[in-house]
């Protein structure tokens, strides 16, 4: 049974997450991974002709998936009647075999946006929402895209969202443009999470908002283009600007009710949060054995030397695994942490994690990357496409910026704590200076030989 749970965690595991995590990394590893370049040559390079499908291969590997019982394992145990019965703890370990492959996540239905999404609706999803749309997006057989981030404004800064949302009669009318709206390029997305202001004279700035759900081919939406991140379109998924002209949706399409929408974008990005940082930790992993896997090559011998007998490379090499390491332990902290108390008391952690793990893995994506020369950041291995996936984890669900100040601010809630605690310390020193009878003497520089 699963030998790659670190000790610190394993008690916290039960024997069929176990079980299943080998059942994770046995599929990644044998049938994800070799699949990724099919993945790729199925979605071809034609041109605008290339969103108009998706790889089918992706759908034999959602086939085979399921019969090894792996689905959905995102959806926290015993907080969702629809949870397969995982712990976050349990989903991390998982999610980081997911990591390294780029249909896996997929493949087992536990690809972004759609966890979000899945979870925004068995949350705040009334019935009919959940029948409609929750039903057949945990039986993977559509896609979503949730709509918040748009390009006239700081959007790091959700009050400043502008979409106009205007009821009208039972109808609520949307005009606006979003961009960076990940998972619209994919002809399976029939679903749009979308927030905007919907009562802009609210005094409260955090009741402005609304989520609405809205179908995709609702008429007066318009994709204009796909955004591309440092040159990759990331088909089929994409990235897509939208603008939408009066746009007409059923008052009854409103997620939990008008002004709420704070509140729904919160509760969306807890562990969800977190889910990006396990997958890079996989990322980072897969980042190492490209790297052992170039060092060793005994074809590449500069200076007379494989790599791997280079000094400065074994340090790489280390430095990368203690990384990796430490930043695992942050990210399993941070599940337990939301397995314990729920997200909203794990917020510190889940931030730390948020920030410190895409960092760590470009780092080590890096290494790699600059121990392969010029292959590196070529398209014969995938450590140039997966730099440009992580780099962008330090923008998606907020800037490292925003989650800094909040954990900077939260820390520094203990400033008068530290002073009075040095203060007191200071007091009892020179009590001391007094009960030993001893002169002030500072050591270092003053210190005469
Ligand atoms: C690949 C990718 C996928 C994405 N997918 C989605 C999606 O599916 N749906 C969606 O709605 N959005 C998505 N986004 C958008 C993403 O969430 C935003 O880009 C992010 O929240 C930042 O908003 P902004 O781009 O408007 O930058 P701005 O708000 O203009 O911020 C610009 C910069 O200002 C700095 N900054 C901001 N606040 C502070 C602060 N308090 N202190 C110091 N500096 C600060 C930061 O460095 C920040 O990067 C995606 C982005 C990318 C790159």
């Amino acid at each position: 049974m699963s030998d790659k749970i670190p000790i610190i965690a394993a008690d916290r595991v039960s024997d069929h997450a176990k079980k299943t995590l080998d059942i994770v990394r046995k599929f990644v590893e044998e049938r994800c991974i070799p699949a990724d370049p099919i993945f790729h040559a199925q979605i071809g390079d034609d041109g605008p002709a290339k969103w108009d499908h998706y790889p089918t291969v992706i759908d034999d590997l959602k086939k085979e998936a399921r019969k090894l019982g792996l689905w959905n394992m995102f959806l926290p145990k015993g907080h969702y009647k629809e949870s397969p019965g995982f712990t976050n703890l349990e989903y991390g370990l998982m999610a980081e075999y997911l990591g390294k492959s780029r249909v896996a996540s997929e493949a087992v239905n536990c690809a972004a946006p759609d966890t979000g999404n899945m979870e925004v609706l068995a949350k705040y999803g009334n019935e009919a929402q959940k029948k409609q749309w929750l039903k057949p997006l945990m039986d993977g057989e559509i896609r979503s895209a949730f709509l918040m981030t748009e390009p006239d404004i700081a959007s790091s800064d959700a009050t400043n969202i502008k979409l106009s949302m205007k009821q009208e009669g039972n109808e609520w009318v949307l005009n606006g443009d979003k961009w960076w709206s990940s998972g619209a390029g994919d002809p399976r997305c029939k679903i749009y999470i979308v927030m905007g202001k919907s009562d802009p004279n609210n005094k409260d700035p955090y009741r402005q908002q609304s989520v609405i759900l809205v179908p995709a081919d609702t008429p007066g939406i318009t994709i204009n283009r796909m955004l591309n991140v440092y040159g990759y379109d990331d088909a089929p998924h994409g990235h897509g600007h939208l603008t939408f002209k009066n746009v007409r949706v059923p008052a009854s399409n409103m997620v939990l009710g008008p002004g709420r929408g704070f509140e729904i974008i919160q509760g969306r990005l807890g562990p969800g949060r977190i889910h990006h940082a396990m997958r890079a930790i996989g990322a980072a992993e897969k980042a190492l054995e490209w790297m052992l896997y170039r060092i060793n090559d005994s074809t590449k011998t500069p200076f007379g030397k494989q790599l791997k007998e280079h000094g400065v490379i074994l340090e790489w090499v280390a430095k990368s695994r203690i990384e990796i390491d430490a930043a695992r332990l942050i990210v399993l902290n941070a599940a337990i942490k939301i397995d314990a108390v729920g997200a909203k008391g794990a917020l510190k952690e889940i931030a730390e994690a948020k920030v410190l793990v895409p960092s760590m893995a470009l780092t080590v994506i890096d290494r790699a990357v600059q121990s392969f020369g010029g292959a590196g950041v070529s398209q014969d291995t995938p450590l140039a496409n997966m730099w440009a996936n992580i780099r962008t984890l330090r923008l998606a669900d907020g800037p490292d910026e925003v989650h800094l100040q909040q954990l900077g601010k939260n820390e520094n809630k203990r400033g008068r704590d530290a002073t009075d605690n040095i203060l007191r310390q200071k007091k009892i020193t020179e009590e001391l200076y007094a009960v030993y009878n001893v002169r002030h003497i500072q050591p270092g520089p003053q210190a005469k030989l």
